[in-house]
């Protein structure tokens, strides 16, 4: 149109109408004009063309930013709003038009938004002011909003509101995404992160804390700064195989610290890739497992090692004789079991203490050790008890057998040299118990007991000795398991009964008894008590029937008082050295005197060397107690202990009393009779008493008597025997 209207005019200012007739213009200037006229012509086109691009690339803006645009009439009707912000309001713009803003106001903050929009209206123009809102969604969903608001009046017009709408919620979780990395990072885990070629980027604070490296120290640098040097090739292609493959790596590494210290650690190292498939970053998290491969280690040992000694404990020596088991099928060797037992353990830790008999338990772990190979097992049950498992011995049970026994020898010997307790000297003896096995046809169970057992065998068989376990201990294991159940019995049903029998003088005079004690069994008959009390001391079962004795005799002697003869004879008691090292043994016998009202004068303890020696400071205490009282002491079985004389010459000792076996070899054995001559002898020079037990012969009786031996007690005068009988023969 108007190029139409150009070209009119052009037509007209044609050469042919050179001047205009009335105006008088030369045709020129209008030319001049025309061109003039031309080019504001096309500079406005292109202003124009420019006006309607901005203004399309600022509609676009309008409708399509990020937040939304919303102008609200005076009494708060939706006047105009963007794209964007009937999008946020879920509500098409046709619709949102017109509408009430507080419609999408939620409902608890509605009051708030009533009261603020007069205020808002009144307030001075162009004034921003921003606040927070829980909007609600057409689709009745609660968002976050942030509503920046101002007021516009016009000069002459009604105020109405602009505002911009931006949904808070997509930016909060960022927010909280971002909060949450940021404390991932700074986990525990010493993290870092290097770009695709393995440069450290970033560390968190963990990784120092680890590693010892701040973050200026390592950041540039590789992670070959953390190499420990234990780890070869093979190792490292394999974890670069598994990152380039599956973008990970996960395992135990040696990593070096700063301070040069190596250190193990849980790695987990992941490759990140951008949306394109491309290497961008790798990050690596670890956690020092230094610690807590120290506990598991420590609890492993808990578990199966014997705290005080580390030698295996019960549970990994049942874990080791299971293997040992199919071992010796597969090897098709013996292996065998050693149960070692210290003899009197019991006491040393009654009358030394316990952190003595500790001392001893950890020197005898270290011998033990010392005499095994490294593939044997040497184990510590509880108490003072051993267990040494061989493997790999012979083919043939024999020849296992030796092997077995040799070992055992060597563990006799090597737990019979002297210890060095905290400054004391100790001796101790132990006693060995063994067995073979071979494949299956033995329950481990079982194995175990078997090796007990025999070893209790060979306790009884004098003690610092070897016993294997063979047929006829099976059923003496049998017999024992049923002895130990019916011991436990028989005082409640009154089954033990004490013997007497007679001590007697020069010239035939009873110059006291003996308390035996027998168990008269419903099945077995009367026992001696070789049967019955070292079980009992063996279960703890000693006390109550030692108690039981004591109460016994202490009644006996109540009744003897009433008696002519017997007023004047001492009764001699078998003191048990567990009951003596009960720490309330003295009180206990002061209360039992007064309790019967019974003579202590005529009471007399019999006491071993052993029980003596083990703690003889506590020994000559509790003796120097109830000697006060007037009780006597006698060294029973003397002869056949250790005591030396300047032992004896300390204790306030009445008698000794010569074992019966030396007893029984005069004029047999020349040492054991030059033994009872330097026995009498001795008591000539301390100053004591001696009797001889055992008499059984005249010629026996001649010769003790020849000697200066003057008191006697044995078969030749008379059997030991319950006091009815006794009293009869009287
Ligand atoms: P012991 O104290 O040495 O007792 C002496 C043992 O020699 C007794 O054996 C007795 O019967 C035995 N005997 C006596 N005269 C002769 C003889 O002429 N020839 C032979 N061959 N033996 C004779 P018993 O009664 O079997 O007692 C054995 C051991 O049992 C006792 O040895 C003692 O150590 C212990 N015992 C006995 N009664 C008790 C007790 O009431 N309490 C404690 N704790 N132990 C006891
Ligand atoms: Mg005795």
């Amino acid at each position: 149109m108007l190029r139409e209207e150009a070209e009119n005019r052009e037509a007209h200012l044609s050469p042919e109408h050179d001047t205009h007739p009335s105006s008088g213009v030369g045709l020129h200037d209008l030319l001049a004009y025309n061109h003039a006229l031309e080019r504001q012509n096309e500079a406005l086109q292109q202003n124009q063309a420019v006006i309607e691009q901005a203004r399309d690339y600022y509609h676009k803006l309008y409708e399509f930013a990020p937040i939304g645009y919303i102008t609200l009439a005076h009494d708060g009707r939706v006047n105009a709003a963007n794209l964007t912000a009937s999008e946020l309001l879920g509500v098409d713009r046709p619709q949102l038009l017109g509408q009430h803003f507080s419609h999408f106001i939620a409902h608890n903050d509605q009051t708030r938004w009533q009261q603020l929009f007069p205020s808002l209206l009144a307030s001075p123009n162009n004034i921003r002011q921003a606040f927070d809102f829980r909007m609600l969604h057409h689709n009745q969903s609660i968002f976050d909003a942030h509503l920046d608001c101002l007021c516009d009046t016009p000069a002459n017009g009604l105020p109405t509101i602009r505002m911009t709408l931006t949904d808070m919620s997509a930016s909060q979780r960022l927010d909280h995404e971002l909060q949450l990395a940021a404390i991932a990072f700074d986990s525990q885990e010493g993290i870092f992160i290097t770009d695709a070629d393995t440069v450290i980027l970033r560390v968190n604070k963990a990784f120092t804390a680890i590693t010892g490296f701040s973050p200026e120290e390592v950041i540039g640098n590789t992670p070959k700064m953390l190499q420990s040097g234990r780890h070869d090739k093979v190792f490292y292609r394999a974890l670069w195989a598994s990152l380039n493959s599956v973008a990970s790596w996960q395992g135990e590494i040696w990593n070096r610290r700063k301070n040069g210290e190596l250190y193990p650690a849980w790695m987990t190292i992941t490759a990140v890739h951008d949306n394109t498939g491309k290497l961008k970053h790798y990050v690596a998290a670890h956690i020092d497992i230094g610690v807590t491969k120290a506990a598991y280690e420590q609890i492993e040992r808990l578990v199966f090692y014997d705290p005080l000694t580390n030698l295996a404990n019960r549970r990994l020596l049942t874990e080791r004789l299971h293997l040992g088991v199919a071992a010796s099928i597969r090897n098709k060797r013996h292996g065998a079991l050693l149960f070692i037992d210290l003899d009197n353990f019991k006491l040393l830790n009654d009358t030394l203490g316990h952190d003595m008999g500790d001392l001893l338990l950890k020197q005898v772990a270290q011998r033990l050790t010392g005499i095994v190979r490294e593939v044997d097992t040497v184990a510590r049950l509880g108490g003072d008890e051993f267990v040494v498992m061989l493997e790999g011995l012979d083919k043939r049970a024999e020849e296992a057998a030796i092997s077995a026994e040799v070992v055992g020898r060597k563990i006799l010997d090597a737990l019979n040299e002297p210890y060095q307790l905290a400054g004391h000297d100790y001796r101790c003896s132990c006693s060995i118990g063994a067995t073979l096995f071979y494949g299956y046809t033995i329950p481990e169970v079982d194995l175990l007991r078997h090796v007990d057992f025999a070893m209790y065998k060979a306790k009884h068989n004098g003690r610092n000795n070897l016993c294997f376990f063979d047929h006829a201990m099976q059923t003496a294991l049998i017999e024992r398991t049923a002895l130990e159940a019916d011991l436990r019995q028989a005082l409640a049903k009154s089954q033990f009964v004490l013997f007497y029998q007679k001590q007697v003088s020069l010239d035939n005079q009873i110059v006291g008894v003996e308390a035996l004690i027998r168990w008269r069994h419903p099945e077995l008959g009367l026992l001696e008590p070789a049967q019955f009390i070292p079980l009992a001391e063996e279960t703890g079962l000693i006390l109550p029937i030692g108690q039981w004795l004591l109460e016994t005799a202490c009644r006996q002697l109540e009744q003897w008082a009433g008696q002519a003869q017997p007023r004047h004879w001492l009764l001699s008691v078998n003191i048990s050295p567990i009951q003596f090292h009960q720490p309330n043994f003295v009180q206990n016998i002061l209360t039992l005197l007064d309790q019967f009202a019974a003579n202590p004068h005529q009471l007399k303890f019999e006491l071993t060397e052993s029980l003596v020696l083990i703690n003889i400071n506590e020994a000559i205490a509790k003796m120097n107690a109830l000697r006060d009282r007037g009780v006597r002491f006698s060294m029973d079985n003397f002869g056949t202990g250790c005591s030396s004389l300047s032992h004896l010459a300390q204790l306030p000792l009445d008698q000794l009393k010569i074992d019966r076996s030396f007893i029984h070899n005069i004029g047999i054995k020349p040492t054991d009779t030059l033994i009872v001559k330097t026995i009498i002898a001795m008591t000539q020079t301390l100053g004591i008493k001696v009797i001889a037990e055992g008499v059984e012969t005249v010629a026996q009786r001649n010769f003790l008597a020849q000697q200066g031996c003057t008191l006697y007690q044995g078969h030749l005068f008379g059997q030991p025997m319950p006091w009815d009988e006794f009293e009869a023969v009287l």
